[in-house]
């Protein structure tokens, strides 16, 4: 049986692993934390969305950075750093903004994210799992007239890429979710996503890992990996922190936003920027009512939040600030986001019970993760599972499905080209 070791235990590397081992693969994951999802995966916006296809990267992004850069409440903050990778990461990312590039992205992202909810869905049937899941669709709400025509423009795009978004007046939204009827803010209009969902992205980790274990996965906790081990044109292991070599078959890189560094000495440069976001997850009473608070996740798109109910939590996560390796939580940009939340949703106003929490989505500039060998750069054996971006819950299980496929070398379901590292 040929050895796979797979590094990180994020929502990525734990799907991964138990795709592997679905095939019969011999698999160890290693991450430097002490249990799985405890980095970026740990306290995301917990939505599978599809509907969310939209990169940052789209023709208007441009004039929305400049006009935000340097508020500090802004929803997408970009920090003008002395930082090389930054500009060149920024570079790409503005090469990605025309039309073309943008209309190729979504596509990308809808049909690996179609893949990703129904391989989802078969999962949590067949393991029966409970993560906090609720299958009640997604639906996307407005308060600016503009923002709207953009996103029906960009929803037409996604229904014929196959993700059903559509058109919702404000009445209609008030049916599917009746709790918007006590906002402060007028929403003028929306889009409904009937087969998105959502659910807590470290719980289903968390599960999966478990059951993974039972399948035989090895799990190595509280091991740092410093160096991929090269021989020849092959990568042949790992070195970990203790100076312990851990040899393997194939390796799969799934360290979100620190997968780049690993690459670095082996002169790779992965195209990956951290993303800090934050959230906050508020406990809910006991009395809170379902008229009063939402229960069908949420996307604030103007705002560039999302809200999802995770059990007798409400998990309110979004915005964006390109600041290198920073997770420090920065009081405006948590302020602004509660705020907002409370607007929307007055009764969130007497819950003080909330806990902060920031993460650095790996993101890449189209928002398209990567899924292939990187036999092309010299280093046959090494794989990348990376760099998802706004959506590696999402985007999770299909792009383990996808990385299983073509390890083993079975033709995928869908074109693997767009995920290529190039
Ligand atoms: C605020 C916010 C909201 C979000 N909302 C959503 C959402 O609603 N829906 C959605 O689909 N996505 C969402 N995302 C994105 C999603 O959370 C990420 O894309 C996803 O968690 C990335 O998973 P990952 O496994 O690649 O990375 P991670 O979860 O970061 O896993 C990487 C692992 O590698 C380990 N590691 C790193 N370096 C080393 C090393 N040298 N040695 C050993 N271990 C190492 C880490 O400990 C970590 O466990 C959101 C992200 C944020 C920040």
């Amino acid at each position: 049986m040929r050895s796979i070791t797979v590094l990180g235990a994020g929502v990525v590397g734990v799907t991964s692993a138990w795709y592997l081992a679905a095939e019969g693969y011999d698999v160890t994951v290693i991450d430097r934390q002490m249990a799985p999802a405890r980095e970026t995966s740990f306290a995301n916006g917990g939505q599978i969305s599809v509907s969310h296809a939209e990169p940052w990267a789209n023709p208007a992004a441009f004039w929305r950075i400049l006009k935000w850069i340097g508020r500090e409440d802004a929803p997408l903050l970009w920090r003008l750093r002395a930082d090389f990778d930054q500009w060149l990461w920024g570079a790409k990312f503005l090469r990605e903004c025309t039309a073309a590039r943008t209309r190729s992205n979504i596509r990308s992202i809808v049909q690996l994210g179609l893949i990703s909810r129904r391989e989802l869905g078969t999962l949590r049937e067949a393991l029966a799992l409970d993560y906090d899941q609720l299958t009640r669709g997604i639906l996307h709400i407005y308060t600016d007239q503009g923002e709207f025509d953009h996103a029906l423009q960009q929803a037409e795009l996604m229904r014929e890429f196959g993700c059903d978004r559509v058109p919702k007046t404000q009445t209609e939204c008030a049916l599917i979710e009746p709790a918007i009827k006590q906002s402060t803010v007028s929403i003028i209009g929306g889009t409904y996503t009937a087969a998105d969902e959502s659910g807590d992205a470290q719980k289903f980790t968390e599960l999966l890992a478990q059951q993974a274990v039972a399948r035989g996965v090895r799990f190595r906790f509280g091991e740092t990996v410093t160096a991929l081990q090269r021989r020849g044109e092959c990568v042949t292991g790992v070195t970990l922190t203790t100076g312990e070599s851990v040899a393997a078959d194939v390796i799969v890189l799934a360290l979100g936003s620190y997968s780049p560094l690993l690459l670095r000495p082996l002169g790779v440069r992965l195209p990956i920027y951290p993303g800090k976001g934050y959230s906050a997850t508020f406990g809910l009473p006991e009395e809170a009512s379902s008229s009063e608070v939402p229960t069908v996740s949420l996307t604030d798109d103007g705002a560039k939040i999302v809200f999802s109910r995770l059990g007798k939590r409400l998990r309110v996560a979004g915005t964006a600030e390109f600041t290198g390796y920073d997770l420090t939580l920065n009081p405006a940009r948590c302020d602004a986001m509660v705020k907002r939340a409370r607007r929307l949703f007055p009764a969130l106003s007497n819950v003080e019970d909330i806990e902060y929490w920031a993460g650095l989505r790996p993101v890449m500039p189209s928002n398209v993760p990567l899924i292939s060998e990187m036999r092309s750069a010299g280093l046959a054996g090494l794989w990348l599972n990376t760099g998802h971006g706004t959506l590696g819950w999402t985007l999770a299980c299909g792009s383990a499905r996808l990385l299983s496929d073509l390890i083993v070398g079975r033709e995928p379901e869908i074109n693997a080209e767009p995920y290529r590292f190039k």
